[in-house]
């Protein structure tokens, strides 16, 4: 983990280093109080690649189902989420999902937020949800164009370079003072860069 001991406080504030998937992620539970399994399974493991170790894990959770009743959390969450820490089943220490996989597998269907924006996401959406995280026309236009060759990974990195790498340059951050980003492969990889750009 980059962020070295990452706590269920720590989420909130770290979100303004999140990939459009998992902030998308991150809005829909705050919005909804509730996410749905592929979801959960999504930004769940992102969250454990940031650094949220399990007992964070579960008081994460546990405010952000806050319609959930404890005894319906303990009953229908609770398992997963250690699941994803390797302390049930076959015990694997699962592994955060990378864009490939993401992109790739188990399309979203009607009420879920997982998947990958770029990929996934009409283009009247994507634009609608690129136009509020502070993208201007111009770029916007780029990353739709990008999107529509199926460059999805090269639109994502575009938008890290307009908004995280546009950022560290403004704050005068040594580590922004590069021509362009590294090409994103994995949600947690971008979280990462940004994480290091403030540093
Ligand atoms: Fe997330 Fe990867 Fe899609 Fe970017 S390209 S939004 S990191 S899945």
């Amino acid at each position: 983990a980059v962020a070295g001991k990452v706590t269920a406080d720590d989420v909130e504030p770290l979100s303004a280093l999140f990939p459009l998937c998992m902030s998308h992620l991150h809005n829909g539970l705050r919005s909804e109080g509730h996410m749905k399994h592929g979801g959960r399974m999504q930004f769940g493991l992102f969250l454990k690649g940031i650094g949220l170790p399990l007992d964070e894990a579960i008081v994460y959770w546990r405010r952000a189902f806050h319609k959930s009743t404890d005894d319906e959390f303990q009953k229908k969450y609770v398992y997963n989420i250690r699941h994803n820490y390797g302390m049930e089943g076959k015990r694997a220490d699962y592994t955060p999902y990378s864009c490939a996989r993401i992109i790739t597998s188990n399309q979203p269907g009607a009420g879920d937020h997982h998947g990958c924006p770029f990929r996934h996401f009409s283009p009247d959406n994507l634009r609608r949800e690129l136009l509020v995280s502070g993208v201007d026309e111009a770029d916007v236009q780029e990353m739709l164009q990008l999107v529509t060759g199926g460059h999805y990974q090269v639109a994502c990195t575009r938008l890290f370079e307009v908004t995280q790498l546009a950022r560290a340059r403004q704050q005068g951050k040594a580590a922004a003072n590069v021509a362009s980003a590294e090409t994103i492969t994995h949600p947690n990889h971008y979280f990462e860069q940004a994480f290091n750009l403030m540093s």
